[in-house]
């Protein structure tokens, strides 16, 4: 497998727990603040570091910031300095350049600059918590678009014993299940005939509308 490279300027809590993780799964990952304090911290959690202002080119010309695959902009309340790192960052040429938004005008303004993929973790953490508080059957949902998600779904009594066949949820509601759960044990490709148990966590995916009708009356 060819090592990613990966970059990270701003530490706040959501840089440094992208750069924690990245570190933790074993990939390259560069910490970059403007704060020396925050680039200590992360000393420990990151392959290199180094104090830069993600908005000063030279700086990060010199850290070789070009040769990164995927570069994490997190730089918080500064919209400004988020928006002109993020602009420097595409002149580059860097490939994947994923940005933290503070709100919605930021998006535009990112999108507009060539920005690879906009991120809103208060929100999206929002929504998947209020999804987890209206169904208790509902363990994690991931919003693909505005009409499809991806929901995992604990498997009642009313699937339980049931091979994916006789159950035949895409064609009575559209959904395909895309995994089963079971302990710690994951069956990525379910074929027709394998059965689910209670308890078992599935992972399906569809259209909104047709997911809340499988977990309301199908589980
Ligand atoms: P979080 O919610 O992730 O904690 P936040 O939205 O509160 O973040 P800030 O604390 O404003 O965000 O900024 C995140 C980090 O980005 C801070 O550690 C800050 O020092 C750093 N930062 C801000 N501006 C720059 C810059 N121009 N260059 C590099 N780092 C910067």
């Amino acid at each position: 497998m060819v090592k990613k490279q990966f970059a990270v300027i701003g530490l706040g809590r959501f840089g440094s727990s992208v750069c924690r993780e990245l570190y933790k799964l074993g990939h390259q990952v560069l910490a970059i603040d403007s704060k020396e304090e925050k680039v200590n911290e992360m000393t420990r959690h990151s392959t290199h570091s180094a104090i830069a202002n993600g908005t000063d080119e030279k700086a990060l010309l010199s850290l070789g910031i070009r040769n990164f695959d995927y570069v994490v902009v997190a730089i918080g309340d500064d919209i400004q300095s988020s928006i002109l790192c993020t602009l420097l960052l595409k002149e580059f040429g860097v490939e994947n350049v994923w940005v933290k938004a503070q709100n919605y005008y930021h998006q535009r303004v990112l999108e507009k600059i060539g920005a690879d993929r906009i991120v809103h973790p208060e929100q999206d953490m929002g929504i998947r918590i209020a999804q987890h508080l209206t169904s208790e059957k509902i363990v994690d949902y991931i919003e693909l678009s505005a009409d499809y998600s991806i929901v995992e779904l604990i498997a009642t009594n009313k699937v339980a014993n049931k091979s994916l066949i006789n159950l035949d949820i895409r064609a009575k509601y559209g959904c395909t299940i895309l995994g089963i759960k079971r302990g710690e044990d994951i069956n990525i490709a379910p074929t027709p005939t394998d059965h689910i148990e209670q308890g078992d966590i599935l992972i399906v995916i569809g259209h909104k509308n047709d997911l809340k009708r499988f977990e309301e009356e199908g589980m």
